[in-house]
């Protein structure tokens, strides 16, 4: 290649690999905080193993739960949880908290299939799920895959019975089976979109019939008969219930140098896990910080533990009040204003194979760090809360400052598609926010790629950005 010339380095922009800019000790340390990371990620498959796992690190970093500080308390750490979904954290900083806080927000919600509320039937001697799927999802990359069922059902009288089959080698998986090719000719004329439909991901679940030959649905009825003696649970008791089928297995190691990770659920338990381990590393900072885990991005970010809830509003307003005994809402309103965050949600790298879908002088690249995304959306930019160019500027700054290296990147070329993150549900509070997050291949399949130096990339913007 040949050499830049000093105006070269002095006036281009260079895209550089993060690999190349670490040294020996931080290479060590991706590649041990990539470990970690796929710990968490086989472990936290849905919303609330998520929170699960979430708090134990927080616990184990000194973090206390918000509702039982005492008057005159001396934590600076402090955690909560809404309705087992979400989990917020906090340390307090030195500086007045009306100076603005620093808030990373990323979701824990991933798209999966969920089990209806009446799935189970029994069709030629075989019992299968019915499922809804959640989230934006090719339904082709679904079927002929091990699905592992994760679920919570309540009782009538409120008791939860937790059920996780088939991610441990003695439990069996589950699977959606497809058309052979030998007498697949019409379906191969379909499009991708319509090859599987909705209603045709329907799982596998059994095929011994009940002993009692004069019953009418034996295969079910046996199925029935295992769920209750193992869980105490009736087929109405599936009204009430939360099952989400999910590929089943351990995140891995990817690739002969093993540099990359190969898993589910990377959108956005990447990002996710980043922010936690972020602020987990913070002693006494300056700056307030503030670390959010919303579910229901995938959906639009509604419902009660979503993004759009109000339950964020209250969180901060607990924190502020940590701080400001008896802070008014005019007050809440001024710290949000005056506060900065990063919504951190990932990115799609450019896939050599799919070059066409991006413009590649603006898209990011695996391997080459934490993506900045000024601007989100589809079309003219509709949906997106578009960052300031200060803000980018700060940021910019900073990670320099902190050798953290970063590109910046768009979703696709303009008008390929596009799509939005949880930022807007921040920047409609006053409250100055900005994308940035880890570029992934492969995004929203059964097994997600990405780069271990990217991870430990975003880690360390997210670290920069709670130091300041
Ligand atoms: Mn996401
Ligand atoms: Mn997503």
């Amino acid at each position: 290649m040949k050499k830049e010339s000093p105006l070269e380095k002095k006036l281009l922009y260079q895209r550089k690999l993060v690999w190349d800019e670490l040294d020996q000790e931080s290479r060590k340390k991706a590649l041990s905080f990539a470990k970690s990371y796929q710990e968490f990620l086989t472990r936290g498959k849905t919303e609330w193993e998520a929170v699960i796992e979430g708090t134990k690190i927080a616990k184990e970093a000194g973090f206390v739960p918000l509702g039982k500080l005492k008057k005159g308390f001396n934590e600076k750490k402090v955690y909560a949880t809404n309705r087992e979904k979400n989990l917020v954290l906090a340390v307090l900083g030195k500086r007045p908290i009306l100076e603005g806080v620093r808030i990373i927000i990323s979701h824990i919600d991933s798209p999966r299939l969920d089990l209806k509320a009446h799935p189970l039937y029994e069709e030629e001697n075989l019992a299968f799920l019915k499922t809804h799927y959640y989230g934006g999802i090719k339904k082709y990359q679904w079927v002929t895959i091990p699905l592992a069922l994760h679920g919570v059902v309540v009782l009538k009288n409120g008791k939860k019975i937790n059920l996780t089959i088939g991610e441990r080698k003695e439990e069996p998986v589950f699977t959606i089976t497809d058309l052979l090719p030998h007498l697949a000719a019409e379906q191969m004329k379909k499009s991708l979109e319509k090859g599987i439909e909705g209603e045709a991901l329907n799982i596998l679940a059994g095929s011994i019939p009940h002993k009692d030959r004069d019953v009418k649905e034996r295969i079910k009825l046996a199925i029935l008969e295992y769920l209750n003696q193992k869980y105490q649970i009736t087929e109405e008791d599936l009204v009430s219930s939360e099952i989400e089928a999910v590929p089943a297995g351990e995140a891995r190691d990817l690739g002969l140098d093993q540099s990359l990770i190969a898993g589910y659920g990377q959108d956005d338990r990447v990002c996710a896990y980043s922010a936690l381990r972020a602020i987990c590393e913070l002693e006494n900072p300056q700056i307030t910080s503030i670390c959010i885990f919303v579910d229901k991005e995938e959906i639009g970010s509604e419902g009660v533990s979503g993004a759009q809830s109000t339950f964020l509003i209250s969180f901060l307003s607990e924190i502020l009040n940590l701080s400001v005994p008896g802070a008014t809402e005019l007050q809440l309103r001024k710290l949000l204003s005056s506060s900065k965050a990063i919504s951190a949600d990932v990115n799609a790298g450019v896939d050599p194979t799919y070059k066409d879908v991006s413009e590649l002088r603006n898209s990011p690249r695996i391997g080459c760090g934490v993506v900045i995304t000024k601007s989100t959306g589809k079309g003219g930019k509709s949906g997106s809360s578009e960052a300031s160019s200060g803000f980018v500027a700060y940021l910019r700054n900073l990670f320099e400052k902190r050798k953290v290296t970063w590109q910046t990147g768009e979703l696709g070329k303009v008008d390929q598609g596009g799509g939005g993150t949880a930022a807007k549900y921040l920047a409609r509070h006053n409250c100055e926010v900005i994308d940035c997050g880890t570029p992934l291949l492969s995004m929203h399949s059964p097994l997600e790629v990405a780069h271990k130096a990217d991870i430990y990339s975003t880690y360390q913007a997210y670290l920069a950005f709670y130091n300041g």
